[in-house]
């Protein structure tokens, strides 16, 4: 029996392992954020996330990749301020609470029905919370500073607070005016959570009367708006229409008489090249109206039904009109042609239902005046990677109004704003020393007086709340205690980083870059990390496979939170989509499996103290060689925080490399139980055994957290892996032989497939081979590994030797010798 034995006790590497470390992280001062810190801190600015049942992969993905970011800035010295962030507010809640319990929220008391939003929320984040951990994704600690939940009276009195900051700034005014208005969510929404979607639609064509000239045809894919047409656009360059200058066309059913207008926005080519424009048709309708100062009429109500000025259509819901005003345009004929058409129709971000363009009382946040400021920050901001800074310069050139952010909901911040009953005058409370959390539709007001009339008549509250992006955008801010503890702002501000997907590159890091800028005059964050791959809100994968896709979590128990982790990162090819694999998944357990054997093995070796390089084996600084060339690779990868080929490489070394060959290599060498090797060769082969060992659990640290940390407690360092630094290059590792690798593993892969081809067991020994005259360095290795009683160089003369081509490899052979000995 070897007097060898591992020190890693456990046979196997168990997914229900990992949870036991993650109680230990609990207890160690390692994810503790220390202010006081020397180092520099490092902050993630915590994409929180929505909260909405079950975990998907895309987000299990996104979520562990972030952890990875922020294990590896720790590696790299960084103090690390990882806060937990969650959001609770908005519409999703109260829209799964109206459908669950079928109630509605505008008919339920408003306390009620906060209180069974937040009982959803509680139920829900437990659920996330536990995911979260069981992922090892490990949040710090900062008294209760380090986590924060968007619904909380701190969070939302640092909310009100910068708004009064921005109210008292002069960047919030109040404005009548048709906006992007959302018939499910019941309110007004940013153009930011508008998108567009195509649709089949059906053009009708239809004349409007012209006096004394021939009928005009209009074609329009929204009959329904008729009522609220303002006006016929014809193109300036258009000779169809020279004669109707200054005219007036009449509109079906309801008689009306438009102005018929020349404008460059109607399309000669489209059609009869006039265009029928409405009020609130679409953004361009808007601008058209207001351009021309044309009177608006309102067609569709908040509802999504058809208003007074729809005449004998007032009341019916939008769809219903138009079947039946084009019933109607049919039966006087006035419509004469119908074809099909795609549309292109807006949609809200949340709900994913068309939206309509109505007028209502807003308050807008001024953006327009930013938005050059807003470019030369976008283009000073790193990012990763660098060409995902495009989707931010893209949304900026297009953002025309400003932004909307009152909202007729319940679930959310509350405006602090109080209104005078005598003049009306919005008024909100003044800015103390002390964060206020308001809520005006149930509070009186912290001031007895209006400042602009005198009266002490009484207020009334506001009860609009905002619009959620008011409250997200600020989750960096939240993260560095803004208003809450000047100096951890102060340290912190700095080195604020922003990890997110990039389907909310236009709302999130949008109005993040611009509140901060707004409230502090400077860039929000230090470095930009966008996802490569399509997350929705929830960060759920966008793919077409999505609906088939399993929930992650239950082959997490089965296959373990590292193993998941591993194949997120290899998975995750910038702009790819994750689709799960169970398959795929099971294959990268395995190689949590090979990692165990190979760190048992190695536990039956002592740890060497450290020796010189030079002193080593010219073999052993050959693999030390080949460590120092994985690190070499892997860390500009690492550092644009990109840790899909890191991945493919450490997993590469690690079987293909360290656990086929260097190990199988070395074994003889280790054991040394036929006195072959000096003791020297010995204690060099543990030693670098060990070193590699130490490289690879430390690369490999931040992507799959747990297996590394077991196998470093149990062999290198009580305190785990995750105090470790990443591995760096060492640049006095450089050995000549890295140039015959490729050589001396397919010597190994020869005699495998020798041994294979004629029966024998690896074990089994060779009396005679000529290998490589290269290989000499590798000779005793090579030939403890493969029981070769006699190695030798070149070619051998006799001609009983067997010549063994080298797989993938041109011209290189070795010769094994027929007559094979006796085990
Ligand atoms: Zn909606
Ligand atoms: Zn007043």
């Amino acid at each position: 029996m070897s007097k060898y034995k591992p020190s890693i006790e456990s046979k196997r590497w168990k997914p229900a392992s990992e949870a036991e470390l993650f109680e230990q992280w609990n207890k160690e001062p390692t994810y503790e954020f220390d202010l006081n810190s020397k180092k520099r801190i490092y902050t993630v600015d915590t994409p929180p996330p929505y909260l909405s049942g079950p975990m998907h992969v895309g987000q299990v993905v996104h979520y562990t990749q972030i952890d990875t970011i922020a294990r590896y800035r720790r590696m790299q010295g960084w103090e690390v301020n990882f806060p937990l962030g969650i959001d609770r507010n908005g519409l999703p809640v109260e829209v799964r609470v109206e459908k669950e319990l079928g109630i509605s929220m505008h008919e339920t008391p408003r306390e009620e029905f906060l209180n069974l939003c937040k009982a959803r929320l509680d139920e829900d984040e437990i659920i996330a919370l536990a995911a979260f951990k069981r992922l090892g994704i490990q949040f710090n600690t900062y008294e209760d500073e380090g986590s924060y939940r968007t619904d909380s009276p701190r969070y939302r009195a640092v909310t009100q607070a910068t708004f009064i900051d921005i109210w008292n700034k002069g960047l919030v005014y109040n404005d009548f005016r048709p906006n992007n208005w959302c018939f499910e969510c019941g309110t007004t929404i940013a153009d930011a959570e508008v998108e567009y979607r195509e649709r089949s639609t059906v053009l009708s064509y239809i004349y409007f009367e012209v006096n004394g000239l021939d009928p005009i045809e209009i074609a329009t894919s929204r009959p329904e708006l008729l009522c609220a047409c303002g006006a016929v656009f014809v193109h300036p360059d258009d000779e169809r229409y020279t004669s109707y200058k200054g005219k007036t066309a009449k509109v079906p059913i309801f008689d009306i008489e438009v102005p018929i207008i020349e404008s460059p926005t109607a399309q000669m080519e489209f059609g009869s090249g006039a265009l029928m424009v409405c009020s609130y048709g679409d953004q361009a309708d808007v601008m058209a109206f207001r351009d021309f100062a044309l009177r608006p009429i309102a067609a569709v109500s908040s509802d999504g039904t058809m208003t007074n000025a729809a005449g004998s259509y007032a009341g019916m819901r939008i769809a219903d009109a138009r079947k039946q005003i084009i019933e109607d345009l049919k039966q006087s004929g006035v419509l004469f042609k119908q074809e099909d058409s795609i549309q292109r129709v807006p949609m809200c971000w949340r709900s994913r239902t068309p939206i309509e363009f109505i007028a209502m009382d807003e308050y807008y946040v001024k953006q327009v005046e930013f938005i050059d400021e807003l470019l030369r920050i976008a283009y000073e901001t790193t990012f990763f990677p660098n060409h995902h800074r495009q989707i931010l310069i893209d949304w900026l050139n297009r953002v025309t109004v400003d932004w909307p952010v009152s909202r007729r909901r319940f679930y959310g911040t509350e405006i602090p704003i109080w209104y005078c009953k005598s003049c009306n005058e919005a008024v909100v409370p003044e800015l103390g020393n002390e964060l206020e959390y308001y809520q005006p539709w149930k509070e009186d007001p912290p001031f007895d007086k209006c400042p602009k009339c005198g009266a002490r008549d009484g207020f009334k509250g506001e009860d609009r709340t905002f619009d959620t992006w008011m409250d997200s955008s600020i989750s960096g801010l939240q993260a560095i205690g803004y208003l809450r503890n000047d100096e951890f702002f102060k340290k912190g501000f700095d080195t604020v980083m922003r990890p997110q997907g990039k389907d909310i590159v236009r709302t999130w890091l949008y109005y993040s870059l611009l509140r901060t800028y707004q409230l502090t005059g400077k860039p929000a964050f230090f470095e930009v990390w966008v996802s490569g791959h399509v997350v929705d809100e929830n960060g759920e994968a966008m793919s077409k496979s999505k609906g088939n896709s399993p929930p992650p979590m239950p082959f997490v128990e089965q296959y373990g939170a590292d193993a998941m982790r591993l194949y997120g990162a290899l998975e995750a090819g910038h702009g790819s989509d994750i689709r799960f694999s169970e398959d795929r998944l099971s294959g990268v357990s395995k190689f949590m499996t090979k990692l165990w054997n190979i760190a048992r093995f190695i536990s039956m070796f002592p740890v060497p103290k450290e020796i010189e390089f030079k002193k080593l084996t010219p073999v052993d600084q050959w693999i030390l060689t080949e460590a120092n060339e994985l690190v070499e690779k892997i860390l500009p990868e690492c550092d644009i925080l990109d840790f899909h080929k890191p991945a493919i490489e450490i997993r590469g070394f690690t079987w293909n490399f360290f656990a086929d060959h260097i190990v199988e290599m070395l074994k003889g060498r280790c054991f040394n139980s036929e006195g072959m090797f000096e003791e020297a060769e010995q204690k060099s082969a543990w030693y670098v055994l060990h070193e590699a060992l130490k490289i690879i659990t430390r690369a490999l640290a931040p992507i799959s957290p747990f297996i590394t940390d077991r196998i470093y407690r149990e062999l290198y360092d009580k305190n785990g892996v995750h105090v470790q630094s990443y591995p760096s290059v060492n640049n006095e590792w450089k050995s000549a032989l890295v140039e015959f690798t490729d050589l001396a593993l397919q010597t190994n892969a020869g005699f495998w497939k020798f041994k294979r081809e004629n029966g024998l067991s690896l074990r089994q020994g060779i009396s005679e081979a000529y290998i490589s005259p290269s290989l000499e360095p590798w000779s005793k290795d090579i030939q403890a590994m493969h029981a070769i009683e006699a190695i030798r160089f070149g070619k051998p003369e006799a001609d009983n030797f067997v010549e063994i081509k080298l797989p993938e490899m041109e011209n290189e052979v070795i010769y094994i010798l027929s007559t094979l000995n006796e085990e």
